[in-house]
């Protein structure tokens, strides 16, 4: 018995020893550089990587694999730049902190990277959860688990009773003190600190939430919560570390602030004046407008006792506007990077969002572009990431349809590669 193991063994060193090579056969293949649409392209991925993209359908060698997409239009795989892999939305999220152990979030965590990774997106940007999220990471980059490339946030942070203190809501002596570890501080030393912990725990980013929010259980879902010294003390801060910065922002005020400070991604942006999207453009931020989850929580509020009380006019109010403030900031010339907010409504319905973009104005292709080469530029990976060129990751998609077409066909991937392992078929 021990000996067949270790033959087994051999067998599998000697598969993984011999290089393997996919020769994809594209229909359509979109060029998200040149915005344009080509035809009839073979890939030729080797291991890993994209070692060329050819004219016309090649002879594919007998050591090789053909993979035949000539029906189908191939787009380099997604990415969400604002998810929370760690949850999702369920009537009983507000108990969940008292009766789930750290394991049990991260079980629930694989699974929903997972269908992530099946709906086409392999790469995401998880911005706030436990510090789960940065476990999940290495996980997945150890090959443990089936999911995309994560960016992670670890733990946001807020300031105290803020939208992402941890405690908001609950009794006093549940409440305790939390501070720069668990992602609340106050003032200028305590920002910086909170910056380094997360450098400490492997974040990869880092996530702010500059005004209230409409989840947690609070009164305002738009107030500032930092002073502009105490987000620029952040965003100084993780400069020095390469990571860049995003910050949850409903009103106008905060959102204001936390541009002059420096904040490169501003996330759901709902409450955005004219006057903040110029500011946006001098200061070249970008906008991760979450159109989805803004409609989804609108929806969810509509049932009884789905949200605490104090959410639920919050969810109605603020939810339904983040379509028609992306549509203006977008004909304004802002910045735009695609991103969700997936968990706050189910994983996997991520590329809805592609639908409500180009339903108010956003060309199919800019849509595209904004989950592709603009994220892998704004996250410093474009060399290994974001198009479908010789030299990067091979992190291939397919869809039935041509999406400039029919956008809804980005919602039915049919095909995944991610590192030249193919995840979908
Ligand atoms: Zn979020």
């Amino acid at each position: 018995m021990k000996h067949i193991l270790a033959f087994f063994l051999f067998l599998l060193s000697l598969a993984s020893l011999s290089a393997q090579e996919h020769y994809i056969y594209c229909g359509n293949l979109i060029d998200v550089k040149s915005g344009e649409v080509l035809s009839s392209k073979t890939i030729i991925v080797k291991n890993d990587v994209i070692h060329s993209v050819e004219d016309g359908f090649i002879k594919v060698p007998s050591k090789a694999k053909l993979i035949d997409l000539r029906t189908s239009t191939v787009l380099p795989g997604l990415f969400d730049m604002h998810v929370h892999l760690e949850s999702e939305t369920s009537k009983d999220n507000y108990i969940k902190p008292f009766t789930m152990n750290e394991a049990d979030v991260a079980f629930e965590a694989q699974a929903h990277a997972k269908t992530t990774l099946m709906a086409g997106f392999t790469s995401v940007r998880d911005l706030g959860g436990s510090g789960v999220n940065t476990s999940l990471r290495n996980a997945i980059n150890k090959g443990l688990v089936v999911g995309p490339t994560v960016y992670s946030a670890g733990k946001a942070i807020a300031t105290t009773g803020g939208h992402a203190d941890p405690t908001n809501g609950y009794k006093a002596d549940l409440m305790g003190n939390p501070g720069p570890e668990d992602g609340v501080i106050n003032g200028v030393d305590e920002a910086r600190q909170a910056v380094r912990q997360r450098y400490k725990n492997g974040a990869d980013v880092i996530k702010i939430t500059a005004t209230g929010g409409v989840l947690s259980v609070a009164k305002s879902g738009q107030n500032p919560q930092f002073f502009e010294d105490e987000i620029r003390a952040i965003v100084e801060t993780a400069n020095d570390y390469g990571m860049i910065t995003a910050a949850h922002a409903h009103g106008d005020e905060g959102m204001q602030r936390a541009i002059r400070a420096g904040i490169k991604t501003i996330e759901h942006g709902t409450l955005m004046s004219e006057e903040t999207m110029e500011l946006m453009k001098e200061y070249d931020t970008y906008y991760v407008p979450t159109i989805t989850a803004g409609k989804s929580v609108a929806e969810l509020a509509e049932i009884e006792g789905y949200y605490p009380a104090l959410v639920v006019p919050k969810a109605k109010a603020i939810g339904p506007k983040i379509q028609s403030t992306f549509e203006k900031a977008y004909k304004k010339g802002v910045n735009i990077a695609f991103g969700t907010d997936a968990g706050v409504f189910k994983h996997g319905n991520n590329a809805k969002e592609f639908g409500y973009m180009v339903e108010v104005g956003m060309p199919a292709m800019e849509a595209i572009q904004s989950a592709t080469i603009i994220p892998a530029q704004l996250l410093k990976v474009e060399a290994s990431y974001g198009s479908i060129d010789k030299g990067k990751m091979a992190d291939i998609i397919a869809v039935k349809a041509n999406p400039l077409e029919d956008i809804s066909t980005m919602t039915e991937v049919i095909f995944v590669m991610k590192h030249g392992k193919v995840v979908k078929r």
